[in-house]
């Protein structure tokens, strides 16, 4: 699955933009299936020069002078939801991090809910276990952070 593409991050605020908001909505969330790991987007940037393909007119590319610029890497910042509620917290994350990320699991797990056979990808290192990737939720309807928070 493309996690980010350009009709999405059209739809993700700039950095920033949301910082005076008491709560911000969440327009995109990423989340690692089987488990309670969700990163939901509240704004972002994109290390493309010509940002989220608006050109000219694209915010996006006004990146905070920490963001290493790798081509076609993005950084957000939003809510994260992590193994407990208690982990749960406010971040920045890149898009890089994301991709990268590959869980194994059991495939008959008892810990995990049944994944679905299409999820686990091919490449596992032994038949009784599989690894997983992080997703893009595509029946996200964005929502405030104070409706995710626990
Ligand atoms: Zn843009």
């Amino acid at each position: 699955m493309t996690l980010l593409t350009r009709d999405v991050a059209r739809t993700i605020p700039p950095l920033y933009s949301q910082e005076d908001e008491d709560d911000p909505m969440l327009v995109t969330k990423f989340f690692l299936p089987g488990t309670r790991w969700s990163w939901f987007v509240i704004e972002g940037a994109m290390a493309h020069p010509r940002g989220c393909g608006w050109g000219e007119a694209c915010d996006h590319r006004s990146l905070a002078s920490w963001f290493e610029h790798e081509e076609n890497d993005a950084i957000f910042f939003g809510y994260v939801h992590g193994a407990a509620a208690l982990d749960d917290e406010f971040g920045y994350f890149r898009l890089s991090e994301l991709e990268a990320i590959r869980v194994e699991v059991p495939i008959a797990g008892a810990l995990l809910p049944p994944i679905e056979a299409e999820r686990l990808s091919a490449w596992s290192s032994s038949p009784d276990s599989a690894k997983l990737r992080v997703e893009r939720d595509l029946d996200w309807s964005p929502c405030h952070v104070s409706e995710v928070r626990s």
